[in-house]
């Protein structure tokens, strides 16, 4: 039997950078792991010989982890038409972390599609399209741009299947994107995953193709189906619960996809700092039949 990919986010900072990456990732007996090039909230790079690729990947081969997952910032925004700072740097980011998500090895950069900032729907979706198109055109890199299912959240595009669809229609080099699937993103943007699990499989095969997801991340949610808010929570923990959790993680359709945590870290007792990872338990949780 194939075996499940399965892991978490981890961090990426301090002396051994990417090398630290695998040793948490090690730690929650992951096998595949999912990280920030730096800050999600800004632009602040190292350059790539800094990430110590080369000692990462040999530590990962021993530790049987043999895939990542990039996710670019989320202050990346391609739907921004109001301010056109905003686009611009997404755009030029977007290029330098393709790059970036390359060089690491990786062939799956995670993208929040963006936010239309008021300016409504229709002017953030054709926005999106230019920065696509304004980046891959020109890229041939072999990283595909995985656009993340989003809950709705404010002016969030991408919470339908439908406006994924959308931006896939307008983008010259489809067969450069690919979706990223986050259970808690969908149950707050409203398909009722824990009463339906099959049916919003099906409506996401019937509009985009299941065949397009490249990444699924494993969030409880805090907020029940249709909220809008995108708050993880950790596993059985929320509103999807655990029962459903793992019937996607042990999917069969899904068993050559990586499937990422990204659920809170835990309070110590009496602390109000969360200083602890839930990731180990939550593998171990997950992978039990
Ligand atoms: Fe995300
Ligand atoms: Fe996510
Ligand atoms: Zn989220």
């Amino acid at each position: 039997m194939q075996k499940i990919k399965l892991g978490s986010h981890v961090k990426m900072a301090g002396k051994e950078m990417f090398l630290g990456s695998v040793k948490e990732a090690e730690s929650y007996r992951a096998n595949v792991l999912m990280l920030y090039t730096g800050a999600p909230q800004n632009t602040v790079r190292k350059e790539i010989g800094a990430l110590n690729i080369e000692a990462g990947w040999e530590y990962a081969k021993k530790a049987g982890i043999e895939e990542i997952v990039v996710h670019a910032p989320y202050i990346i925004n391609l739907g921004n038409t109001v301010k056109l700072e905003t686009f611009e740097l997404g755009v030029t980011f977007l290029e330098k972390e393709i790059k970036r998500t390359a060089a690491m090895r990786s062939r799956i950069l995670v993208l929040h599609p963006g936010a239309h900032v008021g300016a409504g729907e229709e002017a953030g979706i054709a926005q999106i399209i230019k920065g696509l198109n304004l980046v891959l055109d020109k890229n041939e890199d072999d990283v595909f741009i995985a656009l993340e299912t989003m809950a709705g959240k404010g002016s969030e595009l991408g919470a339908t299947f439908e406006e994924l669809k959308r931006i896939y229609d307008g983008v010259h080099k489809k067969d450069r994107l690919r979706v990223c699937f986050d259970t808690c993103h969908v149950n707050d943007a409203g398909y009722p995953l824990v009463e339906d699990y099959e049916g919003v499989l099906q409506q996401f095969d019937e509009v985009i193709g299941l065949s397009q997801i490249a990444v699924i991340h494993i969030n409880d949610s805090m907020n029940p189906c249709g909220a809008h808010k995108d708050r993880h929570a950790n596993i059985g923990e929320g509103y999807i619960g655990t029962d459903i959790l793992k019937k996607i993680v042990h999917d069969g359709r899904f068993a050559e996809i990586p499937k990422i945590l990204e659920t809170p870290w835990i309070c110590e007792e009496g602390s109000k700092e969360k200083t602890i990872p839930p990731y180990k338990e939550e593998i171990a949780m997950l992978l039990e039949v």
